[in-house]
């Protein structure tokens, strides 16, 4: 049983504060502001598969981890299965589509499946992925780790270490500083910050992502639809949320016109009914962006120091997946 300190209470530092209380670790989170503030709290909350085994693998992790926290926190997350479409418009698209995994719908198919979707479409792949509400999912890892024993503490920010030895000995706060045997970084784009206050050099930087709510007022989608970089998923509220764009803009993550104006001339592309749909709500999140663009868990180059952060567009897929690796870290098994 070791001491863990988590900084971050977003989903990956969630995640694993949640998977090190089954390994009976004393774990204690610190988040600055409050869990899921950011661009957890702020995601669409899809879970695709895709090319990438760690993106198959981390989704096959969810049935049994959804099933335990939501037990222990008895909160649920909305998590659910779901058929989604990804269309074509040109025939090189369609050439491309045809060459993945999936089956093939064609324009008639198409619209029977989704009766809304743009007369331009020529076809779609027809994909299986899954769904859940991130605020909740945030929350519900979160109180299953403090049903464990773990201590969660929101408006709390790391603002320093002791480290002797090339080892963190603790991590301070502006009230105390606490043991740690083992310190797990998963402040998302913050990560360099925190982890540069221990001298280690993170080459994480924020990418701000936007998103709208539609509100169509009647069921106008099925399920959900992918194309370009692009989504449109409709949620239990009837609402439709349409996302996301890529942008550099450092820390700042207001929405803005040519943002939120792009996503609406994508909504309107693939599903023209939404022209008449009701604005409901705008926000955005800063993605935690590497240079490579791969995310990072690992041990830095301070021994007990794991850094874990960089899952860019899909941290909530990869969280379980994230989780699973610390812990094995410091089992030393990885
Ligand atoms: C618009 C948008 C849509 C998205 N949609 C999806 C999706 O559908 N599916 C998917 O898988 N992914 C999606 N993502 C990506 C996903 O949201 C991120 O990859 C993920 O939330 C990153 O989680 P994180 O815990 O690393 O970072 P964050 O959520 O940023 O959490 C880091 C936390 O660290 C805290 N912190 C910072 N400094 C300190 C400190 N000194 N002390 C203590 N705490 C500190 C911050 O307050 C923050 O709460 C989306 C992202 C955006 C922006």
């Amino acid at each position: 049983m070791s001491r863990v300190v988590v900084i971050g209470g977003g989903v990956i530092g969630c995640a694993a504060a949640e998977r090190l209380t089954l390994d009976h670790h004393e774990v204690t989170l610190f988040e600055r502001d409050q869990l899921g503030a950011h661009a957890s709290g702020a995601a669409a909350g899809e879970l695709s598969p895709s090319v990438l085994d760690s993106d198959n693998q981390a989704l096959a992790m969810f049935p049994e981890v959804v099933a335990r926290i939501e037990k222990d926190s008895s909160l649920n997350v909305e998590y659910r299965t779901q058929q989604g479409l990804r269309p074509a418009f040109t025939p090189q698209e369609a050439e491309l589509l045809k060459a993945g995994e999936g089956r093939w719908l064609d324009a008639s198919e198409c619209r029977q499946a989704e009766p809304a979707l743009s007369s331009d479409v020529l076809g779609a792949l027809l994909l299986e992925h899954a769904h859940l509400t991130p605020p909740r999912f945030v929350r519900a890892l979160a109180r299953a780790a403090a049903v464990r024993g773990a201590a969660i503490r929101e408006g709390t920010p790391a603002i320093g270490f002791a480290i002797e030895d090339h080892q963190v000995r603790g991590v301070t706060t502006s009230r105390e500083t606490i043991d740690a045997d083992w310190v797990v970084v998963a402040a998302g784009p913050w990560t360099r910050e925190v982890a540069s206050t221990a001298g280690v050099d993170i080459d994480v930087r924020p990418q701000r992502g936007q998103l709208v709510a539609l509100d169509p007022g009647s069921t106008v989608l099925r399920g959900s639809v992918f194309w370009s970089n692009g989504y449109l998923v409709p949620k239990g509220d009837g609402t439709i949320i349409a996302g996301g764009t890529e942008e550099d803009a450092g820390f700042d993550d207001r929405p803005t016109v040519e943002g939120i104006a792009s996503l609406l001339t994508f909504a309107q592309k693939l599903v023209p009914a939404l022209a008449t749909a009701s604005l409901q709500r705008v926000w955005a999140g800063l993605r935690p962006l590497t240079g490579d663009g791969r995310p990072i868990v690992a041990i830095s180059e301070v021994g007990n120091l794991i850094v874990a952060t960089g899952h860019h567009r899909k941290g909530i897929l990869l969280a379980p997946l994230a989780a699973e690796q610390v812990a094995e870290l410091i089992k030393g098994t990885r």
